[in-house]
Order: C-alpha cells, then sequence, then structure tokens
C-alpha cells in the first residue's frame, strides 16, 4: 500500500503492506490462494487490530450487492461487502425488517456479525443471531457453505468467527415484515430506580438504552424504542421511573448536535431510522473518540454498575459517554452472550490512549467477579488467559479455525494472543 490504511477512528493503523478489493468471487479465491497471510477488512469500525495483519488485506466494498430475498422463508442473501445502511433501505423498500440494529447502520453486516456487534433489548440477540447461513472461501481458496438448518455446532462457531474461518462472500439473514418505531429520549433517571426495577426498565420497550456520564448518581438520558403496533395508540406516560421526557431531539453526548441522530420525540418512522442512535450520511457517536465495552451476565448488571461507579472518579476526567444496554441469550460460540442474556456496559473515550490503557485494567479488575466479556472489536487490556477461560467453547472455536485454516493463514497477531494464546 502506497499510504498505510487506518480503522475509522484513526487510532490504529494497519501494519498490511499490500490492500486488494476483488470484485468477483473468483478474485478472492485466487487472493486466497495465492496469500500466506490476509485478513478481511470490514468497514474499519473496530478499535484494535482484530482486522490487521502484517501482510495482505482485502476489502469487499465492491462486493456489496443484495443476492436474493427469499419472500416464502423470510431470508434475505448478501455479499460479503454489504453494509446495514444499504441493505436497510433495500429491505424497507420491499417490506422486510431485521430485528435490530447497532448504534450506527454504516458498519458491514460481515464485520458486525464476525464481532458479534449488538444493539439493545431484551429480546434482542446480537446481530449475528440474524445469520442462517454462510458462504466463505477457506485457507485453500474453496468455497464453504454452512447453514443453521444443516451444519449445526460448525455453524455456531463460524457466523461470530472474528475474520477467523475465511473471507465471507455472502450470507444470509432472517428478515421479518416491516415495522415502524418510535423513540422517546427521557433525562436524569435516578440510580436508585435502576437497582430497584432494572427488569421493568429494560423490558419496558423493544430497544432500551441508558447513558450517563457517571457523574451523578443517575442515569443522563434513557432512550426508549418502542415498535408501534396502532399508529392511534393513546400519549406515552409522561415520565419514565422518575426520568423526565426531554424537550427536544437529544445527542448522547449533551453538547452535541442532535442532528446526527435518529428522531426522536415520539415521532412514528421506520425500523431502520429509529432502531440506531445515529442516522446514515452523518457521523455517529462523536467521531472523535476510543471506545470499550463489557459483556456480563445480565444477572449482575446492578452489582456491576456499582463496580464501575466506584471508578468514577478516574473515568470522568475521560469520558465522553457511557452507555448500558441489554442482550439476549444465543448459541454461537464466540458470542459474548453465549447461553446467557447479557447486560453490555460501553465507554466512549476522549481520544487518550495513554490514560485510557491505564484505566482499562482497574474497570476489567472490578468487573472480573462478574465475568465481564470485552467486546472483540472495542479496545481492553485484559490478558488473554483471561479472555480465553471466559470462553467455555474456545477450544472447540480453536479445532474449528484449524480445521479451516490449518496452515494460519487467517491468523493474525490478534487471533494468535486472544484465541490461540501462542504470542
Ligand atoms: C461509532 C461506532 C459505534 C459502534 N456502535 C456499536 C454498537 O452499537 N454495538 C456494538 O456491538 N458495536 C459497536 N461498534 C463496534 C463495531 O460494530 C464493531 O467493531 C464491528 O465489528 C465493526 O464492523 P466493520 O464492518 O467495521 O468490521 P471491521 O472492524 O473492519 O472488522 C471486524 C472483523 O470482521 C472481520 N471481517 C469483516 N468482513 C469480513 C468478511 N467479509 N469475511 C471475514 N471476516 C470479515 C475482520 O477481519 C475483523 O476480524 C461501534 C463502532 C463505532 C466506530
Amino acid at each position: 500500500m502506497s499510504e498505510r490504511q487506518q480503522n475509522w477512528a484513526g487510532n490504529y493503523t494497519y501494519n498490511a503492506v499490500r490492500l486488494h478489493r476483488p470484485a468477483t468471487i473468483e478474485q478472492v479465491q485466487e487472493l486466497v490462494s495465492r496469500c500466506t497471510k490476509l485478513r478481511v477488512l470490514g468497514s474499519r469500525h473496530s478499535f484494535n487490530g482484530i482486522a490487521d495483519c502484517d501482510e495482505d488485506l482485502i476489502s469487499l466494498e465492491q462486493l456489496d450487492q443484495v443476492v436474493a430475498l427469499d419472500r416464502e422463508r423470510h431470508m434475505v442473501t448478501i455479499e460479503g461487502g454489504v453494509r446495514y445502511g444499504p441493505l436497510c433501505q433495500y429491505l424497507q423498500r420491499e417490506g422486510y425488517a431485521l430485528h435490530n440494529l447497532a448504534s450506527l447502520p454504516h458498519i458491514s453486516v460481515a464485520g458486525a456479525c464476525a464481532t458479534a456487534t449488538h444493539g439493545s433489548g431484551d429480546s434482542n440477540g446480537n446481530l449475528a443471531t440474524a445469520v442462517t447461513a454462510l458462504e466463505f472461501v477457506n485457507a485453500r481458496g474453496e468455497m464453504i457453505s454452512l447453514s443453521r438448518a444443516e451444519d449445526g455446532e460448525q455453524f455456531q462457531g463460524a457466523v461470530v468467527g472474528l475474520g477467523g474461518v475465511g473471507v465471507i462472500t455472502k450470507l444470509t439473514l432472517e428478515v421479518q415484515p416491516t415495522f415502524n418505531m418510535s423513540q422517546r429520549v427521557y433525562e436524569n433517571l435516578p440510580l436508585t430506580q435502576l437497582e430497584d426495577h432494572f427488569d421493568e426498565i429494560t423490558s419496558s420497550a423493544y430497544s432500551v438504552s441508558l447513558f450517563t456520564d457517571w457523574q451523578n448518581e443517575s442515569f443522563n438520558q434513557v432512550w426508549v424504542k418502542r415498535r408501534v403496533i396502532d399508529e392511534s395508540a393513546g400519549a406515552e406516560s409522561p415520565t419514565f421511573f422518575g426520568a423526565r421526557p426531554a424537550p427536544l431531539d437529544r445527542h448522547p453526548i449533551m453538547t452535541m448536535s442532535a442532528e446526527n441522530c435518529t428522531e426522536q420525540m415520539g415521532v412514528s418512522g421506520s425500523w431502520y431510522e429509529r432502531m440506531p442512535h445515529f442516522r446514515m450520511g452523518f457521523t455517529p457517536s462523536s467521531g472523535e473518540e476510543l471506545q470499550s465495552e463489557y459483556l456480563l451476565p445480565r444477572q449482575y448488571a446492578i452489582e456491576a454498575v456499582h463496580a464501575v461507579n466506584r471508578l468514577r472518579d478516574h473515568i470522568v476526567p475521560i469520558l465522553q459517554i457511557s452507555e448500558i444496554r441489554t442482550v439476549a441469550t444465543d448459541t454461537l460460540w464466540m458470542s459474548p452472550c453465549y447461553q446467557q442474556p447479557c447486560v453490555a456496559i460501553h465507554f466512549t473515550w476522549i481520544n487518550d490512549w495513554l490514560s485510557v490503557r491505564q484505566l482499562l485494567p482497574l474497570i476489567e479488575e472490578e468487573l472480573s467477579p462478574f465475568q465481564g466479556r470485552p467486546h472483540w472489536g472495542k479496545l481492553f487490556t485484559m490478558p488473554p488467559p483471561q479472555v480465553q477461560a471466559l470462553y467455555k467453547r474456545m477450544p472447540d472455536f480453536q479445532d474449528l479455525l484449524r480445521h479451516y485454516d490449518p496452515q494460519g493463514k487467517f491468523r493474525n497477531a490478534f487471533l494468535e494472543s486472544y484465541i490461540f494464546g501462542t504470542d
């Protein structure tokens, strides 16, 4: 590469020396056969080196088409470079919706599923739980197809694959009939309310997100996203567990313009224009930031919030905003929510890695009694053996990677450390 490529946040510069942009699956196969070390880049929204390698990177941005919509089985098949934004618009035109979305529609579907990216909602599994089949090029350049219906455990291992099984060229996702949603932001939810009513609060709507800057014993904002079942339904309740409705649209970071955010104030709109916090075509989040997130079994939610709160004097000076969400249990081996519903505690930091790197071990230590698992695509400092011990299916996943990639062609420093423990 003439110039080193960076991730979206600009905090990570890829080590790879070449970037390829194949336009056909045959070209992908040919590249995989030819290269000795390579990884696929998604839309580069991860904050760490998970997508990197020292030699070759592939971007599937030219493979960005919807392949088929199966109206009988309610499934859509897409190419490996498709991003959520255009996919959502396509599905809406065809009368369909996805079950959930992350805070932003800018990310690629394959990249998001590879790291178990999630949205919020007690009944909503992470985005990878929508995958019913995938097609990828293994290390020998062969096409492999796996489906939930036919390949059982192998499939459950490959979906959150951390980029290690091969180059995902096609994904099939479950869809459902389109629906409308509305979102309302409430301000200043007392921490005591969360302590007393955690389950009621998180189950009060299709998707609920709580934002705090840890400066007071309260949550600055609660974003409540409801499915609109009946457009003529009566008014929503004026308060939400003691929190008051925001008088106008808000950005999760109070000082930032809400222009970048999806419409609020209870106005009904299509699912994909309410479920993410940020709008396609605008900068998501703050743009100048670092992110970390830990997912832990939801029964520890309140204890974990208290544990983080104990560190608030360290957190506040380098934090932009924190978000707390819930994610349903799933069966995907490398998902942090494997066989357990989770609560996710997220941190958007200022862009100061030295300070963040000093603080993360303290947070990880506080969350360790609750088996806090770091988000695969965000920043963490947990030692590799500790990460490995958090995943019951780690040995099976190692075997799966060895099966599709015996020579370690898709193994990068991230996988060597956190999966194989050899670095
Ligand atoms: C502003 C912002 C907001 C975010 N919000 C959320 C959120 O709400 N919820 C959440 O959970 N996360 C969130 N994230 C994190 C983000 O969703 C993940 O890091 C996600 O993995 C990024 O996807 P990507 O397409 O950018 O993939 P990349 O970061 O480019 O790659 C991620 C991994 O996917 C692999 N990969 C990508 N494409 C393929 C393919 N075709 N075949 C094989 N492997 C592939 C890569 O090799 C790598 O291992 C956010 C990140 C940012 C920057």
